[in-house]
């Protein structure tokens, strides 16, 4: 079985997919996570994230993969952990220019494919049930408005597990930068060429604004179990 959940950044895919993944034995894919890490690599070895070839060069060296911990799930990038190294300010600044490089997403694209190939998964990103995996069985987008999804990044950044309560205080500075880079980055990812974010035809739209995190949880559920009925 394969479950795609799609949406704009911050809007709570990590933590649905999370909590489905466990609730059903799928295997977690955080697409985001890979074109973060390609992006990491690039900084890492001072290269310019316009510079399309040196970038697909990485993209396609670059040795991403996924490890189950106590903690979570780790990322690993040529066997190192970077899963806190790829969710700092300077990573959210230039992911969205290298992940609209065609020969990346080609690069990203064939690891997902495989890694999806062995058995039930569920992925989460902008293009899973689009183009990466067209078929899949159950196809959600879930979406919250700006300044939801900008108060559950900054709360996160502040180190509160808030999931999707609103009522959690946060700095106000914070959220307004996180805020602004929300908007400009839903902007080049919904706006670039190749696999921009957008919901796919069969897909389950879920707003969360107004939603807690179980009452996602339950809907996908749902809608994994009338398949699988
Ligand atoms: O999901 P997350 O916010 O971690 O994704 C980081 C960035 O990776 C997105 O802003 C987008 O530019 C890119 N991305 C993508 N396609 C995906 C997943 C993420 O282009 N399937």
């Amino acid at each position: 079985m394969i479950v795609a959940i799609d949406g704009p950044a911050a809007s709570g895919k990590s933590s649905v997919a999370r909590a489905v993944a466990a609730r059903r034995q799928l295997t977690l894919l955080d697409t985001g996570a890979m074109y973060r890490a390609v992006t990491l690599d690039c900084l890492e070895n001072n290269v310019d994230c316009s510079d399309e070839a040196a970038v697909t060069e990485i993209a396609k060296r670059a040795h991403i993969s996924f490890d189950a911990t106590d903690a979570g799930q780790a990322v690993l990038l040529d066997g190192r952990d970077v899963t806190g190294d790829i969710r700092t300010p300077q990573v959210d600044e230039h992911v969205s220019a290298v992940s609209a490089i065609p020969g990346v997403r080609r690069a990203m694209v064939a690891l997902q494919r495989q890694l999806g190939a062995n058995g039930d998964v569920i992925a989460e990103g902008r293009d899973v049930g689009t183009v990466v995996f067209p078929h899949a069985d159950v196809k959600v987008f879930l979406t919250a408005d700006p300044k939801a999804r900008a108060h559950r990044r900054a709360a996160q950044r502040q180190g509160k597990d808030v999931a999707m309560d609103r009522s959690v205080q946060v700095d106000v500075k914070t959220e307004r930068s996180v805020l602004a880079d929300l908007i400009r980055r839903d902007r080049l990812d919904s706006t670039r060429e190749e696999s921009p974010l957008r919901p796919a035809l069969d897909a389950r739209h879920i707003d969360s604004s107004d939603l807690r995190l179980d009452e996602v949880v339950t809907q996908v559920l749902a809608a994994i179990d009338e398949v699988r009925r």
